[in-house]
């Protein structure tokens, strides 16, 4: 299919007193008509401030310092901010974790998607509400016709994250982004919403998570950041199933098992490295059980099998 998001060398900068810090260092990827990428890293890994630069949604002093957005071939990060305001939620559409940054707290959710829809399309408000309806039923939400007038502080959690995905999917996006739309949600409601992505089959996603059996389970593709950095890229089967990546590894060892779910087993040790003190070389290489004086320089991101890339020494026949 064709390619509906190419991201090239994407570089986002935030200029801080003490220092410039790299949260996004030469990513790239694309995205192909109907198929699901997903983004996995911890927090402070960069994959938020990815979406956040695709969307143009950073908070000064981000920036994006370099590097190519290519939406259906036009260049995002070079748009006039009308064409791109156009563009959100129409084209684009993103989905957060909390559902309540996208809800407006004193308007009938119903009302709240049919105001979106009829931003972007000269229809009636009958018209636009049929819609809504219609909508609510396709993400799940029974009864819709009444649960159109409700508030959101009237919703679970779980209700209010399939109003804002109905929102976002109102327009029918070229491309949804979707950053850690489970989090905030227990497990049961999790893995519901989950379904419901996974049902959305005619629409193209980019999905953020720090989960990596997420992603095992709802995509097609996979990138493995840290420290602003790709890890390993590569079909999700090949990446989980044979993960050549320490830091990936690392992941997915720590996956709870259903017997001990909401224990972590095999956390990778240590924490993330400062955004101000990254290591010169390997990002990964303080917490790398691997660790050889090569990993002071950067490793490359190279191809290890068509289509599947990795940024380790261990991959470049570097020795201890
Ligand atoms: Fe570990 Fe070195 Fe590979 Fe980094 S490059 S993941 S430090 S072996
Ligand atoms: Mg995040």
């Amino acid at each position: 299919s064709e390619v509906v998001l190419s991201v090239r060398d994407l570089q986002t900068w935030f200029d801080t007193p003490a220092g410039t810090v790299r949260a996004v260092d030469g990513v790239s990827f694309d995205i192909r008509a109907r198929r699901t990428l997903g983004i996995v890293g911890e927090s402070g890994s960069g994959k938020s401030v990815t979406s956040l630069s695709i969307m143009r949604l950073l908070d000064p002093p981000g920036r994006v310092a370099g590097g190519e957005i290519l939406f259906r071939g036009r260049n995002l990060a070079a748009l006039p901010e009308a064409e791109m305001c156009r563009l959100r939620g129409q084209a684009l559409c993103l989905v957060f974790q909390d559902p309540m940054t996208a809800l407006n707290p004193v308007y009938r959710v119903g009302r709240q998607v049919a105001e979106a829809i009829r931003a972007h399309n000269d229809i009636s408000y009958r018209a636009a509400r049929d819609r809504v309806i219609e909508l609510f039923g396709m993400v799940g939400i029974p009864d819709a016709e009444r649960r159109f007038d409700e508030f959101p502080h009237n919703l679970s959690g779980g209700m209010r994250q399939r109003v804002t995905i109905a929102m976002a999917m109102a327009n029918k996006p070229d491309l949804l982004i979707l950053d850690e739309p489970t989090t905030a949600l227990d497990v049961t409601i999790q893995a519901q919403i989950l379904d419901l992505v996974k049902g959305l089959t005619d629409t193209t996603v980019l999905l953020i998570t720090h989960d990596i059996g997420v992603v095992r389970e709802m995509c097609d593709e996979v990138i493995v950041m840290y420290g602003g950095r790709v890890m390993e890229h590569g079909p999700v089967a090949a990446v989980t199933g044979a993960p050549r990546h320490p830091y990936t590894a690392g992941l997915l060892a720590s996956i709870p098992s259903v017997a001990v779910r909401g224990q972590r087993l095999n956390a990778i040790g240590g924490a993330v490295p400062s955004p101000l003190a990254m290591p010169p070389g390997c990002p990964f290489a303080p917490r790398c059980a691997h660790a050889m004086p090569a990993c002071d320089v950067q490793p490359a991101l190279v191809e290890a099998t068509p289509g599947h890339r990795v940024a380790c020494w261990l991959e470049q026949g570097a020795e201890a």
